[in-house]
């Protein structure tokens, strides 16, 4: 990402309710985090333009050590070597997903890798992707075969109501304009259609916890929206959707990783490593379980004639 300045970075009113008054809630980097005073919207302004945002999302976002180019983000720790555990989590989210919508045509907006499709399309989905980041298109074409195409949702423009389902995981928080992401959606879903949400839930006990210290907020140059529960059911409403159900998002780690992503989370980081350190000289690193952070939260919602 290039440095800091004018020319690279926008002032942007809220997204919500289109004012342009706000509080500061923390700073990170230099990045101002604020909350809009008319409608509680938590957003990052001034921010990378667009074209910048998007330019994250190439091969090492996917893998690397939260350090590229000297600058910190994070992207995952190695998302590939962790397919197994994201495979059991999506498996988990696809049951509740086939409680609320009938088989038929999916589409899974930000599907990375297509560990989602693949799986969606195993049992019985017709399945679709979007994802801006060209590693992983040709790595879902080519390794898994699937029906993923290149750019933003705006830029696809896929047909009207054509899809029974929608997903969206981890991508709303990245998204320069998020309202205008949801019209789409609306537009793309059929009536009553079904679209998942998940987002970190920036009103969490966690997040209120950690404060500057929250992972979330730390992604500040690649989360640029911080939803909670509120805010996030006032978008949809706006938008034509009704919110059925709102819960924490869990997921399934090795305690390996899960320990090294405890130290962002820990004030002592030498008790951590030492720790982690004994975790895999023990041989317990592969060891499976399901954490529940409590700081993402999953949406489904169902679209409005
Ligand atoms: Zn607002």
């Amino acid at each position: 990402m290039p440095e800091k300045g004018d020319s690279v970075l926008e002032r942007v009113r809220c997204n919500l309710c289109g004012a342009d008054d706000t509080a500061p809630v923390t700073e990170i980097d230099g990045f101002h985090i604020v909350r809009c005073r008319q409608c509680g919207l938590i957003y990052v302004n001034p921010r990378y333009r667009e074209e910048l945002l998007q330019r994250i999302y190439t091969e090492t976002y996917y893998d690397h050590d939260g350090i590229q180019n000297g600058l910190e983000f994070f992207g995952y720790d190695n998302y590939l070597e962790d397919e197994e555990n994201i495979r059991i989590t999506f498996a988990k989210r696809l049951k509740t997903i086939e409680r609320y919508a009938t088989k038929g045509k999916l589409l899974d907006i930000g599907c990375a890798t297509g560990f989602f499709l693949d799986l969606a399309k195993s049992r019985g989905w017709e399945v679709v992707g979007s994802e801006v980041s060209e590693f992983s298109v040709r790595y879902a074409r080519e390794k898994l075969g699937l029906d993923v195409r290149l750019g933003t949702l705006r830029d696809l423009q896929f047909d009207a109501q054509s899809f029974d389902v929608i997903t969206m995981w981890d991508v709303i928080e990245h998204v320069p304009d998020p309202i205008g992401e949801l019209q789409e959606v609306r537009r793309i879903l059929r009536d009553g259609g079904l679209l998942s949400i998940i987002t970190p839930d920036v009103g969490s006990l966690v997040a209120r916890f950690l404060g500057s210290r929250w992972e979330e907020f730390r992604r500040v140059r690649e989360h640029v929206y911080f939803f909670s529960r509120r805010t996030m059911t006032e978008a949809l409403r706006k938008v034509g959707f009704e919110v059925l159900r709102i819960e924490h998002a869990d997921k399934v780690f090795c305690l390996g990783p899960a320990m090294h992503r405890l130290k962002y989370y820990t004030w002592d980081g030498m008790l951590t490593n030492t720790a982690t350190r004994w975790v895999y000289k023990l041989g317990l690193d592969k060891i499976r379980i399901n954490i529940n952070p409590f700081t993402k939260m999953t949406v489904y919602a169902r679209k409005q004639k």
